[in-house]
Protein backbone atom coordinates (compact mmCIF):
# COMPACT_ATOMS: atom_id res chain seq x y z
CA UNK A 1 0.00 0.00 0.00
CA UNK A 2 2.63 2.52 0.97
CA UNK A 3 4.72 1.74 -2.12
CA UNK A 4 1.70 2.50 -4.30
CA UNK A 5 1.07 5.75 -2.46
CA UNK A 6 4.72 6.75 -2.87
CA UNK A 7 4.70 5.93 -6.57
CA UNK A 8 1.51 7.96 -6.92
CA UNK A 9 3.17 10.96 -5.24
CA UNK A 10 6.22 10.64 -7.52
CA UNK A 11 4.02 10.47 -10.60
CA UNK A 12 2.20 13.64 -9.56
CA UNK A 13 5.46 15.44 -8.72
CA UNK A 14 6.97 14.69 -12.15
CA UNK A 15 4.70 17.07 -14.14
CA UNK A 16 3.99 19.44 -11.18
CA UNK A 17 3.75 23.18 -11.86
CA UNK A 18 2.40 24.26 -8.45
CA UNK A 19 5.29 26.64 -7.82
CA UNK A 20 7.86 28.65 -9.76
CA UNK A 21 10.63 26.09 -9.23
CA UNK A 22 9.08 24.06 -12.06
CA UNK A 23 10.46 26.60 -14.55
CA UNK A 24 14.12 26.04 -13.79
CA UNK A 25 14.29 22.40 -12.74
CA UNK A 26 15.81 19.69 -14.93
CA UNK A 27 14.37 16.67 -13.13
CA UNK A 28 12.06 16.49 -10.16
CA UNK A 29 13.49 14.74 -7.10
CA UNK A 30 10.58 13.11 -5.28
CA UNK A 31 12.80 11.11 -2.93
CA UNK A 32 13.64 7.44 -2.71
CA UNK A 33 14.19 4.53 -0.38
CA UNK A 34 12.35 1.83 1.47
CA UNK A 35 8.58 2.27 1.42
CA UNK A 36 8.08 1.16 5.03
CA UNK A 37 11.34 2.58 6.38
CA UNK A 38 11.59 3.11 10.14
CA UNK A 39 13.69 6.21 9.49
CA UNK A 40 12.72 9.07 7.16
CA UNK A 41 15.31 11.77 6.44
CA UNK A 42 14.10 15.13 5.13
CA UNK A 43 16.55 17.57 3.55
CA UNK A 44 16.04 20.98 2.04
CA UNK A 45 15.86 20.70 -1.74
CA UNK A 46 17.72 19.21 -4.68
CA UNK A 47 21.10 20.71 -5.60
CA UNK A 48 22.97 20.64 -8.91
CA UNK A 49 23.61 16.89 -9.09
CA UNK A 50 20.23 15.91 -7.68
CA UNK A 51 18.49 18.07 -10.31
CA UNK A 52 20.48 16.34 -13.06
CA UNK A 53 19.91 12.81 -11.77
CA UNK A 54 16.45 13.06 -10.21
CA UNK A 55 17.77 11.46 -6.99
CA UNK A 56 18.19 12.98 -3.51
CA UNK A 57 21.57 13.54 -1.84
CA UNK A 58 23.87 12.26 -4.60
CA UNK A 59 26.43 15.11 -4.46
CA UNK A 60 29.08 15.88 -1.84
CA UNK A 61 26.53 16.35 0.96
CA UNK A 62 25.04 13.00 -0.03
CA UNK A 63 28.39 11.29 0.24
CA UNK A 64 28.76 12.67 3.76
CA UNK A 65 25.21 11.54 4.54
CA UNK A 66 26.11 8.01 3.40
CA UNK A 67 29.11 8.08 5.76
CA UNK A 68 26.95 9.33 8.62
CA UNK A 69 24.43 6.54 8.06
CA UNK A 70 27.20 3.95 7.80
CA UNK A 71 28.68 5.24 11.07
CA UNK A 72 25.49 4.19 12.88
CA UNK A 73 25.17 0.93 10.97
CA UNK A 74 22.34 2.06 8.71
CA UNK A 75 22.26 1.48 4.95
CA UNK A 76 20.77 4.02 2.57
CA UNK A 77 18.56 1.24 1.18
CA UNK A 78 16.92 0.83 4.60
CA UNK A 79 15.79 4.45 4.99
CA UNK A 80 13.72 6.87 2.91
CA UNK A 81 15.28 10.18 1.89
CA UNK A 82 13.37 13.17 0.57
CA UNK A 83 13.32 16.96 0.65
CA UNK A 84 11.03 19.82 1.62
CA UNK A 85 10.88 20.94 -2.03
CA UNK A 86 11.12 18.44 -4.86
CA UNK A 87 12.60 20.83 -7.45
CA UNK A 88 15.95 22.60 -7.30
CA UNK A 89 15.93 26.24 -6.23
CA UNK A 90 18.05 28.18 -8.78
CA UNK A 91 21.69 28.58 -7.66
CA UNK A 92 20.80 26.55 -4.56
CA UNK A 93 19.11 29.54 -2.96
CA UNK A 94 16.87 28.92 0.06
CA UNK A 95 13.39 27.69 -0.84
CA UNK A 96 10.76 30.45 -0.45
CA UNK A 97 7.86 30.07 2.00
CA UNK A 98 5.37 29.83 -0.89
CA UNK A 99 7.45 27.10 -2.56
CA UNK A 100 7.62 25.13 0.68
CA UNK A 101 3.88 25.37 1.22
CA UNK A 102 3.06 24.52 -2.42
CA UNK A 103 5.19 21.37 -2.10
CA UNK A 104 4.14 20.41 1.45
CA UNK A 105 1.20 18.16 0.49
CA UNK A 106 3.63 15.81 -1.30
CA UNK A 107 5.83 15.57 1.77
CA UNK A 108 2.80 15.09 4.03
CA UNK A 109 1.57 12.24 1.85
CA UNK A 110 5.04 10.66 1.89
CA UNK A 111 5.12 10.83 5.69
CA UNK A 112 1.66 9.26 5.87
CA UNK A 113 2.60 6.51 3.39
CA UNK A 114 5.90 5.59 5.02
CA UNK A 115 4.65 6.09 8.58
CA UNK A 116 8.23 6.17 9.92
CA UNK A 117 9.07 5.72 13.59
CA UNK A 118 11.74 8.39 13.46
CA UNK A 119 12.00 11.49 11.28
CA UNK A 120 15.42 13.09 10.91
CA UNK A 121 15.34 16.68 9.71
CA UNK A 122 18.46 17.88 7.88
CA UNK A 123 18.84 21.66 8.02
CA UNK A 124 16.55 24.52 9.03
CA UNK A 125 13.70 24.13 6.57
CA UNK A 126 12.61 20.61 7.47
CA UNK A 127 13.19 21.44 11.16
CA UNK A 128 10.77 24.36 10.85
CA UNK A 129 8.04 22.05 9.61
CA UNK A 130 8.02 20.27 12.98
CA UNK A 131 9.38 22.96 15.30
CA UNK A 132 8.33 26.37 13.98
CA UNK A 133 10.46 29.14 15.43
CA UNK A 134 13.09 26.77 16.86
CA UNK A 135 16.75 27.45 16.34
CA UNK A 136 18.91 24.63 14.97
CA UNK A 137 21.82 25.64 17.20
CA UNK A 138 19.74 24.91 20.30
CA UNK A 139 17.75 21.81 19.25
CA UNK A 140 20.20 19.89 17.06
CA UNK A 141 20.69 16.28 18.10
CA UNK A 142 17.68 16.26 20.44
CA UNK A 143 14.93 13.72 20.03
CA UNK A 144 11.45 15.13 20.53
CA UNK A 145 8.06 13.54 20.28
CA UNK A 146 5.72 15.05 17.70
CA UNK A 147 2.33 13.36 17.45
CA UNK A 148 3.65 10.06 18.72
CA UNK A 149 6.56 10.08 16.30
CA UNK A 150 10.12 10.86 17.27
CA UNK A 151 11.74 13.75 15.39
CA UNK A 152 15.47 14.49 15.58
CA UNK A 153 16.84 17.67 14.03
CA UNK A 154 20.33 17.77 12.58
CA UNK A 155 22.48 20.43 11.00
CA UNK A 156 22.47 20.04 7.23
CA UNK A 157 25.29 17.67 6.13
CA UNK A 158 26.44 20.33 3.62
CA UNK A 159 27.23 22.62 6.59
CA UNK A 160 29.61 19.98 7.94
CA UNK A 161 31.56 19.88 4.68
CA UNK A 162 33.00 23.33 5.25
CA UNK A 163 33.27 23.60 9.02
CA UNK A 164 35.27 20.97 10.87
CA UNK A 165 33.65 21.61 14.27
CA UNK A 166 30.17 21.28 12.79
CA UNK A 167 31.24 18.06 11.13
CA UNK A 168 32.04 16.45 14.48
CA UNK A 169 28.81 17.80 15.98
CA UNK A 170 26.84 16.16 13.17
CA UNK A 171 28.71 12.88 13.64
CA UNK A 172 27.85 12.96 17.37
CA UNK A 173 24.23 13.98 16.71
CA UNK A 174 23.74 11.07 14.29
CA UNK A 175 24.46 8.65 17.12
CA UNK A 176 21.20 9.83 18.73
CA UNK A 177 19.21 8.28 15.88
CA UNK A 178 19.81 4.76 17.18
CA UNK A 179 18.66 5.89 20.62
CA UNK A 180 15.64 7.68 19.16
CA UNK A 181 14.63 4.54 17.29
CA UNK A 182 14.82 2.49 20.48
CA UNK A 183 12.68 5.12 22.26
CA UNK A 184 10.16 5.19 19.41
CA UNK A 185 9.80 1.43 19.56
CA UNK A 186 8.93 1.68 23.25
CA UNK A 187 6.08 4.17 22.72
CA UNK A 188 2.73 2.73 23.79
CA UNK A 189 0.36 1.87 20.94
CA UNK A 190 -1.98 4.76 21.65
CA UNK A 191 0.85 7.16 20.99
CA UNK A 192 1.97 5.52 17.78
CA UNK A 193 1.15 7.75 14.84
CA UNK A 194 -1.86 6.88 12.78
CA UNK A 195 -1.20 7.07 9.03
CA UNK A 196 -3.24 10.28 8.63
CA UNK A 197 -1.93 11.81 11.84
CA UNK A 198 0.91 13.70 10.24
CA UNK A 199 0.22 17.29 11.19
CA UNK A 200 3.11 18.75 13.15
CA UNK A 201 2.09 19.29 16.73
CA UNK A 202 4.56 19.08 19.51
CA UNK A 203 3.37 17.01 22.44
CA UNK A 204 6.31 16.75 24.79
CA UNK A 205 10.03 16.39 25.10
CA UNK A 206 12.08 13.54 26.39
N1 LIG B 1 20.84 18.98 -0.11
C1 LIG B 1 19.56 18.73 0.21
O1 LIG B 1 18.98 19.34 1.10
N2 LIG B 1 18.93 17.80 -0.46
C2 LIG B 1 19.49 17.08 -1.43
O2 LIG B 1 18.81 16.22 -1.98
C3 LIG B 1 20.83 17.35 -1.74
C4 LIG B 1 21.48 18.31 -1.08
FE1 LIG C 1 5.66 21.24 -7.63
FE2 LIG C 1 7.14 21.01 -5.42
FE3 LIG C 1 8.34 21.22 -7.79
FE4 LIG C 1 7.08 23.31 -6.75
S1 LIG C 1 8.89 22.28 -5.90
S2 LIG C 1 6.92 22.62 -8.86
S3 LIG C 1 5.33 22.34 -5.71
S4 LIG C 1 7.04 19.52 -7.11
Amino acid sequence: MSQEDLSQVASEVAPCTKCGLCKTRTKTVPGEGKANAAILLIGEGPGYHEDKQGRPFVGAAGQFLDELLASIGVKRADVFITNVVKCRPPDNRDPLPEEISACAPYLDRQIAAINPKVIVTLGRFSMQKFFPGASISSIHGRARKVNGRVVVSMYHPAAGLHKAELRSTIVEDFKKITLALAEAEKLPDAEKPKPQDDQPQQLSLF
